[in-house]
């Protein structure tokens, strides 16, 4: 990429293109107005066909955006056909609309044809990118483009953050001589009338005050501070069904994060980033499995049969030995070492005591009665258990609580190990009628105590993971914007409830987007409950002003059980794949029904149950009565969500349904 050039991408959104790239005209028609037009200050530095899909069109722009291009360009999708999604793709990527490239592009096609009035274009600026779509045939593509081409350039420089008076000296008559315009041709409705009062308060708008757009070029938004009247009144985000939402989630969660710690308690629940080999052989040494005498017995000396003395005695305990010669014995307790020169110990039960040291207190002889004894019988041998150097934990496997991998990495001389560090999650409860669960005084007219953050934040702490209470926030944009960065600072994952329906006072969507220019991967899903479950990442910086991994927000609904629904189902699997935890989410088993459940036939739906073994060892699902989201008592009792698909009618009494399941199978047996 030469160094003072502007790069421009250019994107065609088409189906029909996406599946064979030879049929695209577009690309070669665009190209070709760069090259002729403009080589002297553009450099097209990517060219990219896509399909006509919401986050396939999002996810290519943004890829431009973050690598600095200067100017995107898509073709395609801007009409009405149904399939015609571009500028409902494109819309909510914008920070700063420009109505004027939009007027400028639309009133040029009008001159060709009426027909100009069936396109949607969109423009504006998001960090320092321009974006602008054109119509999809290369004719239209072609013709948009350079109706405002020469003009591209300027407002790229100023979208890049030059100096706007650096720019702009000169006044409006070297502007326009660089950029090769002048007023009489310049577009009849717009930059014509009102004369050229170019104003450098403002950065641009080449035009006195006056409304530069048409009602086509308003699309309704998500800016909260629009109010009511303009807020969408049906989501603009496709609904995706639970197996996509559960993909996005797992292509936006970073790989797991390696740290090395000490071997200490702290590691449980973690999951190993490296195989552990044995430092030390388990047994050290040859120890004894029982309490009796160790002898040598052997080809040399095939019997133990008789009587000997005790030369020596070796209690569990650290220190040295003499040598154990022929025709001697030493008293050993289990776990003991063998004095060096011993082959193996006979247990007490096969010998008897025959005579006492003077004082009493101590054995002299001992009669052995058997002569049977084997070298190397009752001796658990060096690294019999662990040899060192042995592999004892593989990278991937996982400390658990119940298990006993801690104890074997302590049993082998582990001091520090690498495993996959935890992610943190924030929980957030948003709405100006909730109050906290504990105030004292009596709930006024429309206040509701908060259910969901203590709900979450013990599901969350019973899921293995830290979690951080963030408290309530309000339904101010400013006030959630300020806590969600915030939050950022301290944690990994921010789960918020609530603020993500249709209302005017939802916030979450827009703030994550406009305020916090964040990704929202999806912000609706065909589940019951659940609906509105959003998914988003959002840029981060330290303090320092590195930039390290996204921040990831889900935005779950504010009902109560769809907030406790979509966190086992959305947020765990997320949680575990940031923690090296396999398989993610949570287990599936089939259960058989206790009764009749009725399915939707819209949605699948996660209906809360008790699933019990019974001494026919199948596992048996009861429902915990009314399932509506807001009866957070739908939980009570509960282990496991059935996993109903959408359907009409209902699953009969007997039929064995998957469950996943949350928490211990009750045994009624
Ligand atoms: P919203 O999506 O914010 O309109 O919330 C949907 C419903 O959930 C409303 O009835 C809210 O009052 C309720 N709600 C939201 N957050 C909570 C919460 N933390 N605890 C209990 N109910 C809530
Ligand atoms: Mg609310």
């Amino acid at each position: 990429m030469s160094q003072d050039k502007l790069t421009a991408s250019i994107i065609v959104i088409s189906e029909t293109a996406y599946k064979d790239a030879s049929t695209d005209k577009c690309i070669p028609a665009l190209q070709n107005i760069f090259d002729q037009q403009g080589s002297d200050k553009w450099e097209v530095a990517q060219k990219k066909i896509v399909s006509d899909d919401v986050l396939m069109i999002q996810r290519s722009i943004l890829e431009d955006v973050e690598a600095g291009v200067n100017l995107v360009v898509t073709s395609g999708g801007t009409g009405f056909a149904v399939k015609d999604i571009t500028p409902e793709a494109v819309s909510p990527l914008i920070h700063k609309h420009a109505p004027g490239l939009v007027h400028g592009m639309l009133a040029a096609s009008l001159k060709v044809t009426p027909f100009a009035v069936m396109s949607r274009p969109v423009a504006g600026v998001r960090d320092g990118t321009l974006i602008v779509t054109l119509p999809g045939s290369p004719k239209g593509a072609s013709e948009n483009l350079e109706s405002i081409f020469k003009l591209l350039a300027h407002a790229c420089q100023q979208a890049a953050g030059e100096n706007s008076r650096q720019l702009h000296e000169g006044g409006m008559g070297k502007l326009e001589s660089d950029a090769g315009v002048s007023a009489k041709d310049s577009l009849p409705t717009t930059a014509s009338q009102g004369g050229h009062n170019h104003n450098h308060g403002h950065g641009h708008g080449h035009a006195g005050p006056k409304a530069h757009t048409d009602p086509e070029s308003r699309p309704q938004s998500n800016d909260p501070n629009d109010g009511p009247t303009r807020r969408y009144r049906t989501s603009p985000y496709p609904m995706l069904s639970v197996e996509e939402a559960l993909r996005l989630i797992d292509a936006n969660t970073p790989v797991p994060k390696i740290v090395r710690t000490a071997l200490n308690e702290s590691i449980v629940g973690h999951v190993l980033a490296e195989d552990v080999q044995a430092n030390e052989s388990v047994p050290a040494f040859r120890a004894s499995i029982v309490d009796g005498y160790a002898v040598i017995a052997g080809k040399e000396a095939p019997s133990t049969k008789g009587l000997f003395p005790v030369a020596m005695i070796s209690h569990a305990q650290a220190g040295e030995h003499a040598t154990l010669r022929e025709g001697e014995i030493a008293r050993i307790t289990t776990g003991a070492p063998l004095p060096p020169g011993a082959t193996s110990v006979v247990m007490v039960e096969d010998t008897i005591l025959k005579t006492k040291t003077e004082d009493g207190q101590e054995e002299k002889e001992v009669e052995i009665l058997t002569d049977a004894i084997q070298p190397g019988e009752n001796v658990r041998e060096v690294g019999s258990d662990v040899m060192n150097g042995d592999v004892v934990m593989r990278k991937g496997e996982g400390i658990t609580a119940v298990g006993g991998e801690f104890g074997l990495l302590a049993s082998v001389g582990t001091r520090e190990v690498s495993i996959y560090k935890k992610p943190i999650v924030g929980v957030l409860s948003t709405g100006d009628e909730i109050v906290n669960h504990d105030r004292e005084s009596q709930l006024r007219l429309g206040e509701v105590r908060d259910t969901n953050r203590p709900t979450l934040l013990t599901a969350i702490r019973g899921s293995g993971f830290e979690a951080v209470d963030l408290g309530i926030a309000s339904d101010r944009p400013g006030a959630l914007e300020q806590t969600l960065r915030d939050a950022m600072r301290r944690v990994d994952v921010i789960i918020t409830s609530g603020g993500v329906s249709m209302g005017e006072l939802d916030l979450l969507k827009p703030t994550i987007e406009r305020s916090l220019g964040g990704i929202i991967h999806f912000g609706r899903v065909s589940m019951k409950p659940g609906k509105p479950t959003t998914f988003a990442s959002v840029p981060f910086k330290t303090n320092a002003g590195e930039r390290v991994d996204d921040k990831l927000i889900f935005s779950l609904p504010g009902n109560p059980a769809s907030a406790v629904v979509t966190y086992h189902l959305f947020v765990l699997p997320s949680l575990h794949k940031t923690a090296g935890i396999s398989p993610t989410g949570l287990p599936k088993v089939k259960v058989v029904l206790d009764q009749a459940v009725r399915m939707d036939p819209q949605r699948a739906e996660y209906h809360r149950v008790v699933v019990s073994a019974r001494a026919d060892g199948i596992l048996h699902a009861a429902s915990t009565g009314g399932q509506r989201s807001s009866r957070i008592g739908s939980f009570k009792g509960a282990n496991a969500l059935l996993c109903l698909p959408a359907a009409k009618g209902s699953v009969e009494r007997g039929a064995t349904v998957d469950a996943l399941l949350m928490g211990k199978i009750i045994s009624e047996v």
